[in-house]
């Protein structure tokens, strides 16, 4: 086995070191603790320490007791009992066989000293004599077997494991009540802890008490070498002979033979509580749950925790179910108690519960202090309160006569007030508190009538209504104004528990605030309406998309179309230049048909480039390759140089009732001086002069350049009276590879690019390129271009 760290733990003895602690040492001695992995430090006790004190603090692990340890447990030490070492108490009263005393009544008369704080089991015994409280002496135990002896007192509480024995060294007979036999047993030494330690350290706790036991079962069988163990490495100041006196006396505490060792049983410790009750050490309403080890062996700790946060969901979801609980638990509570009861007087023979197994109790105990703990610490806002005054008050009604009572309640508000009245809140938890926001359950129980104000007592009328009608529930939603006067949106539920339908004695009342969940249902509202709005917003998104998505079909369909074009328009100059070359070579042609041939192969030859040039412009234009340069342009001598140009253009396309003129605005200087890009300038002025010439049959062609109204701009324009543009085209005749279908045919030229190079030139140059045309009559193709008008 592999070499483990061990765990050291701390172990409080209650006395001296003597038999009474045998096990402990025969499992040191005999290596059970290390077997199970542990190292165990014992310390001795004397009367000054309080034990329970010593291990709840820390300062030791694990403790012994006697079966006060239960006092302990309900006076909020959280302790836990681990094992009975001692079946039985060894305490007795003892006194002397020489004294007149015959038995217990005798002692009525007789000076009783019980030890510093009463030994538990003999006082329960004078107690049950009636014996008179005035008789008892309490004091220091110490020497008081002396006292007994030099007779300073008549009886002493004491032990049967040495206080005999000490008795009749000196002696002196003894004689010895023992409580046992007067049907008054409680369980001797008991092997304790925290419950911390047994939350954090189970599993160590119980490897503890199976080899502290087992060390038990060898002491048990192995007396003598026990003692001798117990007076060598433990320098006991007891002599052998008491020792041994105390070891025999043990024999019948511990019953080895009979009993289990460590053996405790959940309903001995109920019957031993009410012993303590009955002496007036425990309070009435005493509990042992998550007393006994068991009670965390059981479920252990993750799960009860598990299983109160599922109790707890069910008080919120159901009240119903947790008043089955309620109500089966008191159920359980008489049978519990009508069964101590039967215990006690059947006590004597307790030889019967030997084997009798472990009573697994705690999964059916859903005790009066859980049912407490779990209407103290619900979330959720619960009263308990009772109608039966209430009720009363209806019946009175209806036995003076009224017979709709429904209709009696809803049109008398000062009956509802009145029976609002009558309602007596018997408890309310802490979640109420925090709810109404007041200071305490009394500022709530004080108030009530603030509780009711105008709001809740239409509800409570109804709620009587639902009540007087048979149905037991009634839930609604409303409003609540808390003490510190903030609104509160809740759900009531209110119930009238099984058993109770005839008298309202019981009702309980639940309130959930919701106002949370209102304010959120709110926000919701709002992001609903936000979310309704950019989803419009997106419908409108899409349907741009949407048309978006048509322009882009549309160019692409017109790019196919052009591509079709494209080869045509490429070949027919090429088939034009490679057809009159040919032509050329014959040496029979006359001068006239060269010359016509040549000015056909220059024609065509223009075509060409003009076709690739645009293709070139527009690869550029697509790669933004195309860079301006600007210098300081005269556009009197540009627009001298077209009117040349283009006038020579229209002589030989032979258009000639077609002329051609510029207007630079007289507002502007003489000599226009601007700073552009020349080439790009002229191509833009080009390309639109080159349209107007083509779609124009007769007229004018004007160009020109005048200033814009702010002045900031040169708008400069071509103008034609030729066939014009249709409105539905005008959109359209900038998109890149447009041109108007029905003129393909016809042999204008032109590859649906120029005035798509043209906006961008312009764009590029600073300015917006736009038209206005009336089909038939012309068309006026203008552009800005940044100016400052000096
Ligand atoms: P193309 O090189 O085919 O002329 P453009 O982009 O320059 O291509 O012109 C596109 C279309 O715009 C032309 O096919 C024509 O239908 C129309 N258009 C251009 N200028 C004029 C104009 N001055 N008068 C009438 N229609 C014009």
């Amino acid at each position: 086995m592999a070499q483990q760290a061990l765990d050291t733990v701390v172990l409080q003895l209650k006395w001296k070191h003597q038999f009474q602690f045998a096990g402990f040492y025969a499992a040191i001695e005999k290596g059970y603790y290390k077997d199970a992995g542990i190292v165990v430090k014992v310390k001795e006790g004397n009367t000054s320490i309080n034990f329970v004190n010593e291990v709840i603090s820390g300062n030791a692990d694990f403790g012994i007791e006697s079966s006060k340890l239960v006092i302990a447990r309900n006076n909020n030490f959280p302790v836990v009992a681990l094992a009975a070492i001692f079946q039985h108490s060894p305490e007795i009263i003892l006194t002397r066989k020489d004294a007149d005393i015959r038995n217990i009544e005798d002692l009525k008369d007789k000076r009783i000293s019980l030890g510093q704080n009463g030994l538990a089991s003999p006082k329960a015994l004078l107690n049950k004599f009636s014996i008179p409280e005035d008789k008892h002496i309490y004091g220091s135990s110490i020497g008081y077997v002396n006292d007994l002896i030099q007779g300073n007192t008549d009886a002493i509480a004491t032990y049967i494991t040495d206080a005999p024995f000490m008795l009749e060294q000196a002696g002196v007979e003894p004689l010895i009540f023992k409580p046992r036999s007067y049907g008054i047993d409680l369980y001797g030494d008991i092997l304790f802890t925290s419950q911390q330690m047994v939350e954090e350290k189970q599993e160590l706790t119980e490897r503890f008490v199976k080899a502290s036991l087992k060390g038990w079962v060898y002491a048990m069988d192995n007396k003598s070498e026990i003692i001798d163990l117990i007076i060598n490495k433990y320098n006991s100041k007891a002599s052998r002979e008491l020792l041994r006196f105390e070891s025999t006396m043990m024999e019948d505490l511990v019953m080895p033979k009979l009993i289990e060792p460590g053996h405790m049983n959940p309903e001995r410790w109920r019957y031993i509580a009410d012993t303590f009750v009955e002496i007036g050490q425990l309070q009435p309403l005493f509990s042992i749950d998550g007393f006994l080890l068991e009670d965390y062996q059981l479920f252990n700790n993750r799960r009860i925790k598990q299983a109160f946060y599922f109790l707890m969901v069910i008080v919120a979801v159901s009240l119903i179910s947790l008043l089955v609980f309620f109500l089966f638990n008191r159920r359980l509570k008489k049978a519990v108690l009508q069964r101590t009861k039967e215990l006690s007087s059947a006590n004597n023979n307790l030889t019967k519960e030997v084997g009798r197994r472990q009573v697994v109790h705690a999964n059916l105990t859903l005790s009066e202090e859980r049912f407490k703990l779990l209407f103290e610490d619900s979330p959720i806002s619960l009263w308990e309160e009772d109608f039966s005054q209430t009720k009363q008050m209806i019946d009175a009604i209806s036995t003076k006569g009224v017979s709709d009572i429904e209709h009696y309640i809803r049109n008398h508000p000062e009956f509802v007030r009145a029976c609002a009245g009558s309602v007596r809140i018997n408890n309310i938890n802490k979640a109420t508190v925090q709810y109404m926001e007041a200071e305490n359950k009394e500022e709530i129980l004080n108030n009530v009538n603030e509780v009711f104000n105008e709001h809740a007592l239409k509800d409570f009328a109804e709620e009587l209504i639902t009540f007087y009608n048979g149905k037991m529930l009634y839930e609604t939603e409303s409003e609540h104004i808390t003490f510190k006067g903030n609104k509160l949106h809740v759900s009531i539920t209110v119930k009238i528990p099984n058993g109770y339908e005839e008298t309202w004695s019981k009702v309980i009342v639940s309130l959930i605030n919701i106002t949370d969940l209102r304010n959120t249902t709110d926000e919701l509202k709002f992001t609903e309406v936000l979310l309704r709005q950019q989803n419009e917003a997106l419908k409108g998104i899409n349907e741009e998309l949407k048309k978006s998505k048509l322009k882009a079909e549309e160019s692409d369909r017109l790019k196919t179309a052009f591509l079709s074009n494209m080869s045509h328009e490429i070949r027919t100059p090429m088939n034009g230049i490679i057809g009159f070359t040919d032509l050329l070579k014959d040496d029979d042609i006359n001068n006239g048909d060269k010359e016509r041939y040549l000015s056909i192969i220059e024609e065509n030859s223009q075509q060409l480039l003009r076709i690739i040039s645009d293709i070139i412009d527009i690869s550029k234009i697509e790669a933004s390759q195309l860079k301006i340069t600007k210098t300081h342009i005269n556009i009197n001598q540009l627009f001298e140089h077209l009117l040349d140009i283009f006038k020579l253009r229209i002589i030989r396309l032979d258009k000639e009732d077609v002329h051609c003129h510029y207007n630079i605005h007289s507002q502007l200087p003489e000599e226009l001086i601007i700073n552009s890009d020349i080439t790009r300038l002229r191509q833009v002025l080009t390309n639109l002069l080159e349209n107007a010439v083509k779609f124009t049959e007769h007229g004018d062609i004007e160009f020109g350049a005048y200033p814009s109204d702010d002045k900031e701009n040169l708008i400069f324009y071509v103008k034609d009276t030729g066939v014009g543009i249709k409105k539905e085209r005008v959109s359209q005749i900038f998109d890149r590879f447009f041109r108007e279908e029905e003129r393909f045919g016809a042999n204008l030229g032109g590859t649906g690019l120029g005035l798509s190079i043209a906006k961008n030139l312009v764009e590029l140059l600073g300015g917006k390129i736009g038209v206005e045309s009336t089909p038939g009559e012309g068309a006026k193709f203008y552009f800005t271009h940044p100016y400052k008008l000096p």
